[in-house]
């Protein structure tokens, strides 16, 4: 059976003064009907460059590989083709509202507006629409707020706002990109129950752009964990959170905080800084800032510094970029010289 997204080899490269960026390097995905997939990187980890691939966003962009939306593909379709798809089988939310809503028309206006283009109703019938997925998403007195301008929601509900425009013409794949980011913490969890409880309501499928694996590990059912534009490791949530194999992903958990934490000990950020799309690396990009290479044999390190670490799977559907991945239980110790 085709899954509903469907990405395949893709590769997205802009040319930048003359040079070239390879944003996104071979990335494969899939995203199934009622489940999300939760994309997590490091900003540059080219986590955001392919959801706007997906939904054929990047003009400037030169696009590889396939993208397939329930088994029609993308990447060849004319703009005007795909602009039909836009909204109405597929859309997405961004990290702040305010630069999706136009700021001179009601929030109400705005969700009617996409129905309308999309379904050739009637203002009568799409303003009812409007209303009726404002109260979906929540929104308290939708009869009344539907007449509201952006400015007059809070931050929460204004996401709220444009997850019912996004949904108005129910779409089968919904993209969110930082969805929750520029929001606290309280209101940010009331976001993702409402998009897990949509998704189920309605057998969704999310892809979930996130550079927080907490935000992952309260919604996604499957996770691919990007770096320098490629994918590091990829598996089932509860997978990924029990066994990471990737040493970047084992510094991303490491990096958040835990509730079971007594000891106050200090949270461990990932030392250094992505590196530059535009001169990748021979080997594994992730090489100067890892610890397990770093404190490895120098033969061994040698493997890290001139190859490449290709995906590969380590059990079922388990696959890790490392040329070392780490084992079940393994814990990283940055000050650590293993006798190999
Ligand atoms: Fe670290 Fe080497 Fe694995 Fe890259 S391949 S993540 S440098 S151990
Ligand atoms: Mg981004």
């Amino acid at each position: 059976d085709e899954p509903l997204l469907r990405v395949r080899d893709l590769h997205v490269t802009f040319p930048v003064s003359g040079r070239r960026v390879r944003a996104v390097t071979g990335i494969d995905f899939t995203v199934e009907a009622g489940r999300t997939l939760g994309i997590v990187g490091e900003s540059g980890s080219g986590k955001s460059v392919t959801s706007l691939a997906v939904m054929g966003l990047h003009r400037t962009a030169e696009v590889s590989g396939s993208i397939t939306l329930s088994g029609r593909e993308l990447t060849t379709l004319p703009d005007r083709e795909l602009a039909k798809l836009r909204g109405r089988r597929m859309a997405m939310i961004f990290q702040d509202p305010l630069s999706s809503l136009h700021p001179y028309y009601t929030v109400g206006e705005q969700i009617a507006e996409a129905y309308r283009v999309h379904f050739k109703a009637s203002r009568r019938v799409a303003h009812r629409r409007a209303v009726e997925m404002l109260g979906e998403v929540g929104i308290p007195r939708p009869n009344q707020r539907v007449s509201d301008y952006p400015h007059q929601f809070s931050g929460g509900m204004r996401q709220r706002v444009m997850i019912a425009m996004a949904l108005a013409c129910e779409p089968e794949l919904l993209i969110a990109d930082e969805p929750t980011t520029a929001l606290d913490v309280t209101v940010q969890a009331q976001i993702l129950e409402l998009i897990a409880r949509i998704q189920a309501e309605r057998g969704l499928g999310v892809m979930l752009i996130t550079h927080d694996l907490g935000v992952v590990a309260r919604v996604a059912h499957e996770v691919l964990v990007m770096y320098a534009g490629r994918g590091a490791e990829q598996a089932s949530a509860d997978a990924l959170f029990a066994e990471p194999a990737h040493p970047y992903t084992r510094g991303l958990l490491d990096s958040l905080p835990r509730l079971d934490d007594a000891d106050d000990a200090p949270l461990r950020a990932i030392p250094g800084s992505p590196p530059s799309l535009l001169e990748p690396a021979a080997g594994c990009a992730f090489e100067p800032r890892c610890s397990r290479a770093t404190t490895a044999a120098p033969r061994i390190r040698e493997l890290c510094t001139s190859g490449r670490p290709d995906f590969a799977p380590l059990r079922d559907g388990h696959l890790v970029a490392c040329h070392l991945p780490l084992v079940t239980g393994e814990r990283v110790d940055p000050g650590h010289r293993p006798d190999n």
